[in-house]
């Protein structure tokens, strides 16, 4: 059960582990910088917004166009690829059908602009001069979000309102250039780079914001409320508003923890989880580098998301879950938020990684329902329930684990695959050096990696290079040649 919640949230696979080129070699402070002002209709559920983007040229090479993803634009009617899978429509659309999307209306300051892409989810922008390494440029967009009603990263739900990739998101670069994301249901199609923010909501007084950034000015006017927050060196930026909410805060070595809540009967156990967690998590990896996390309940067909600094849970999770989905996703500020990886290709990297923290965090807390034993468990009957049916069903099973989210046929053997095979193989892993080196290997792979996309051979150099014979090992896992 605790698989099911979490086995929906997140994403990365890969038949390609491309190699990442973006900002990790230059300072802390090289980066491409969004300044969004952002304004919510709650009427017509609708944001609209500028960008004044300052884009840092990190790659080695001249760059003449660059290209944003439009995430919100999966959620128009005729969308080729759908964020939601058939089997989660009814509990994602919980009003029935219904569209948003996003319009980008112009963009100043440049030579050309287009919408385009395999699925109009590609901005693409010829700035006015070439840019060439370490220098940069200024764009402004100004754009509309439409917002569905749907219990999702970006929609209406019932009692919040969820902005998760609300704004044009600059594409990572690679060696083969920008990388566009189509949002496949499968896994979280995401691939960002880290960059400076100040963002400003400006909302209707009655609402909240739960952000991923910290607050730096609040002022209200007629109605309405403009809140900034700021956030450096983050791939992405997420808010949560409510006109409901409630927090509960607490100081976790310099860290300002919040809970979002509006119909958590235990919200000091929330609280708990997710203080408990950056501290385990810090600890034992390395220190979170934001100065707050935000925790929020709110509506969402799966168990929850992982944003930089901020994480969404479902509502609709009992104690167990609840608990054990916060744990998860805030593990995910460590896999994804500070340390990012190829989530359209490699997914067992962030997801697998998140679940073995996950079981960390619980064998070292033992007042919780969860452990080790019982991870490893449900983990391993999941998975050969799932290889035994596939078998039967296409007559042989495909259990590589690089591969891209397109290539996977459902969800349930995207999360065998991302989440049940990675958690078994960093068990394994762990059983076969020993609980000091494996350890050693994730701080390591934590340290020389934070700010950065690391490939797949980063995480796996850790463990290598500490002069354990593992190549065939991980190939075997990898490649699926290993019998579970
Ligand atoms: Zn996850």
């Amino acid at each position: 059960m605790k698989k099911f919640v979490c086995l929906l949230l997140t994403v990365c696979a890969a038949a390609l582990c491309i190699t990442f080129t973006a900002c990790e070699k230059k300072s802390k402070t090289a980066v491409s910088e969004y300044e969004i002002f952002a304004s919510y209709d709650s009427e017509n559920k609708k944001l609209t917004g500028t960008v004044d983007f300052t884009y840092y040229n990190s790659t080695d090479n001249e760059i003449t166009d660059i290209k944003f993803n439009l995430y919100g634009n999966a959620f128009r009617e005729d969308a080729t690829y759908k964020p939601v899978s058939q089997s989660y429509t009814n509990k994602a659309y919980y009003a029935g059908a219904s569209w948003g999307g996003m319009s980008v209306e112009q963009v100043e300051n440049c030579a050309g602009w287009n919408i385009g892409g395999e699925d109009e989810n590609i901005l693409t922008v010829t700035l006015l001069t070439p840019v060439y390494p370490e220098e940069s440029a200024e764009i402004r967009i100004s754009y509309a979000l439409e917002l569905a009603l749907v219990n999702h990263r970006t929609g209406v739900t019932e009692n919040s309102v969820n902005l998760g990739n609300f704004y044009p998101t600059l594409c990572a670069y690679s060696t083969e250039g920008f990388i566009e994301c189509n949002y496949y249901y499968c896994g979280d199609p995401f691939v960002s780079e880290c960059a400076n923010y100040s963002v400003t909501l400006d909302l209707p007084q009655g609402y909240t914001a739960a952000t991923s950034g910290k607050l730096k000015n609040e002022s209200s006017a007629d109605g309405r409320k403009k809140c900034t927050y700021t956030l450096e060196n983050a791939r992405d930026f997420a808010a949560v508003l409510s006109d409901k909410f409630q927090v509960v805060s607490k100081n976790v070595n310099g860290v300002e923890v919040s809970y979002y809540y509006y119909s958590d009967s235990s919200p000091q156990v929330s609280l708990t989880a997710a203080c408990e967690s950056v501290e385990y998590f810090s600890s034992t990896f390395g220190k979170y580098v934001y100065p707050t996390l935000c925790v929020v309940e709110t509506g969402f067909c799966y168990g929850g998301m992982e944003y930089p600094a901020l994480t969404m849970i479902s509502d609709e999770l009992d104690s167990d879950n609840n608990v054990y989905t916060i744990v998860h996703e805030n593990a995910h500020q460590w896999w994804y938020a500070m340390v990012g990886s190829d989530q359209l290709n490699s997914a067992w990297q962030d997801e697998g990684l998140a679940e073995y923290s996950t079981l960390m965090f619980f064998e070292e807390h033992p007042s919780y329902s969860f452990t080790r034993t019982g991870i490893i468990g449900s983990a391993t009957k999941s998975y050969r329930a799932y290889y035994t049916v596939y078998n039967q069903i296409f007559g042989e099973t495909d259990t590589s684990m690089n591969r891209n989210l397109k290539d996977f046929e459902s969800e349930y053997e995207y999360s065998n695959i991302a989440y049940n095979k990675g958690l078994i193989m960093f068990e394994t892993l762990r059983k076969s050096i020993g609980d000091d080196k494996f350890t050693a290997g994730l701080k390591k792979y934590f340290s020389s990696n934070v700010y950065r996309l690391a490939s797949c051979e980063d995480l796996l150099g850790c463990f290598i290079n500490g002069g354990n014979d593992l190549e065939g090992f991980f190939d075997s896992f990898i490649e699926g040649k290993i019998v579970i």
